[in-house]
């Protein structure tokens, strides 16, 4: 298993490179590993997996009911959407099947709301249902006065999308892929066929490359000599609501979507928070991921008519991720055979529900540019730590701390973060190199407190055996 951080990288000539260890670099990482004989390199310019849009979404499960019918990201999210819901289960990723409620607050909306269900049927999606306001407010109780109907979505769910990007990660890792952080990809050539990468942390040769850089896909293509697209980061502004609000909301609640996205929601997390947001601002700076007021004061007021007593909860968090917009409306996922990479870009709002089945379908082209790929093997299934709210943690369950009593004594008390799970964390295959990337693998640090109380704490275990 190797995992590196520092020092320059290795001299072997790798099979495939993958450029971004992303939800979706580290799912075809992970799809690569069947095969066993190839020689794989997931490179990452942070310290961690998951460290771009991949770890600030609205972390929905789409059922792609409204994508646009005959796309490539209808078809890979229809696909992706029925896979990760089974790898969840199998590998302990929390998932909660709470269905989406499109609302409808006039008429013109009410009235698009059966095209709607008639484009989920074309995206075979058939459950989607018009609800009138009786049912729509028994199931709602704390909607805003003045819906005038509704379009229930079933399928629609909420996932932990950290579990999930690091659930591939490992897998991949424990299955022989080698995982170098803090290496950025800064140059890129081919010679005698095969790629050279200059990187931050020195030369790596791969003979096939796949460009899954996310915001920066569209810069390492043209390094690779094509313009086909640019990436036009459109951040997305939330606010978290603290646990307390999670009784308000049973449902995703999302708007009638417009030209500019899926618009402003409010919808249950997996760690029992509730969400407001997100906005959809195109800007010039890849790593403006800032919060400002305007928009949260927007999202606030936009909050009060979906759910009025949301309002009157406490904010937890603010955070904001970028999607990686392009010109084009569809994911831009190619394949250069004569020069041996794939370009994986505009993975703009759905990549966390469609990563399994981009990665089958990149694994397809990679095979188009001659790689030769020997009969998949299954891979040994993973276990992740349940980081969900609807599922017992480790502080709840007596056999495992009468096995192992550091999981019953509390650090996070807000989070109910034992002591066992940031030692677990700490220790497992890829460990986290910052506080952050330990709140992230545990949720310590995360709740209604935001550390006041637990984080000298949690530095100390951190720090104790970071060395
Ligand atoms: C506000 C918001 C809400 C969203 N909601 C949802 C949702 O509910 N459901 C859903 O399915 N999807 C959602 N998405 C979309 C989803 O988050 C993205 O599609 C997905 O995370 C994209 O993953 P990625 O791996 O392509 O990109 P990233 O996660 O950005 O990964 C790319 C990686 O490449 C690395 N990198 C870049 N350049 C280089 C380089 N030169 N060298 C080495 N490494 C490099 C970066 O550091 C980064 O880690 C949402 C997105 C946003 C912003």
């Amino acid at each position: 298993m190797t995992v590196t951080a520092s020092g320059l990288l290795p001299r072997t000539v790798y099979d495939v490179a993958i450029v971004g260890a992303g939800v979706v670099g580290c799912a075809i990482a992970r799809r690569l590993a069947r095969h066993a004989d190839l020689r794989i390199a997931l490179i990452e310019a942070q310290d961690d997996v998951g460290q771009g849009t991949s770890k600030a979404n609205t972390a929905i499960l789409h059922t792609g009911f409204d994508a646009i019918p005959g796309s490539l990201e209808a078809r890979l999210v229809r696909e992706g959407a029925r896979q990760l819901a089974l790898y969840a289960a199998e590998s302990g990723i929390p998932v909660e099947p709470v269905g989406a409620l499109l609302v409808a607050w006039d008429e013109a909306q009410l009235a698009v709301l059966p095209s709607l269900a008639e484009k989920a049927e074309r995206n075979a999606y058939p459950d989607a249902r018009e609800l009138g306001t009786t049912e729509l407010y028994a199931r709602e109780p704390h909607l805003g006065p003045g819906a005038l109907g509704a379009l229930h979505i079933p399928g629609e769910s909420i996932i932990c999308p950290w579990t999930t990007t690091l659930a591939y990660a490992t897998q991949a890792v424990r299955h022989g892929v080698d995982l170098h952080l803090n290496s950025r990809v800064e140059k890129a050539s081919r010679e005698d066929g095969v790629h050279r990468l200059g990187t931050t942390r020195g030369p790596l040769r791969a003979r096939r490359l796949v460009n899954a850089a996310g915001l920066h896909a569209d810069t390492l293509d043209r390094q690779l000599g094509h313009d086909d697209f640019t990436v036009t980061p459109r951040r997305g502004q939330l606010l978290v609501f603290d646990k307390f609000a999670r009784a308000l909301v049973r449902h995703i609640l999302l708007p009638v979507p417009t030209a500019l996205g899926k618009g402003v929601l409010v919808a249950p997390t997996v760690y029992g928070n509730v969400l407001l947001g997100p906005t959809a601002e195109d800007l010039h700076d890849k790593h403006d991921t800032g919060s400002t007021a305007d928009a949260l004061a927007g999202l606030r007021e936009q909050g009060r008519r979906i759910l009025p007593e949301l309002l009157d909860e406490e904010v937890t968090a603010v955070y904001a991720g970028l999607r990686a917009a392009t010109e084009h409306e569809d994911y831009r996922i190619v394949a250069h055979p004569e020069q041996a990479t794939v370009t994986v870009g505009g993975i703009r709002s759905t990549g966390l529900t469609a990563s399994l089945a981009i990665a089958d379908h990149v694994t397809a082209l990679l095979a188009d540019t001659g790689l030769e790929l020997t009969p998949p093997r299954d891979l040994t299934p993973i276990h992740m730590p349940n980081l969900g709210e609807a599922f017992p943690r480790p502080c709840q369950r007596p056999e495992l701390i009468a096995e192992d009593p550091e999981y019953g004594t509390l650090v996070c008390h807000c989070e109910r973060v034992s002591r066992g799970e940031i030692r677990d964390a700490l220790t497992s295959t890829i460990p986290p190199h910052t506080v952050d990337g330990l709140r992230r693998r545990t949720r310590a640090r995360s709740g209604r407190c935001q550390g006041f109380h637990c984080g000298a704490a949690v530095r100390a275990l951190f720090e104790g055996v970071r060395g």
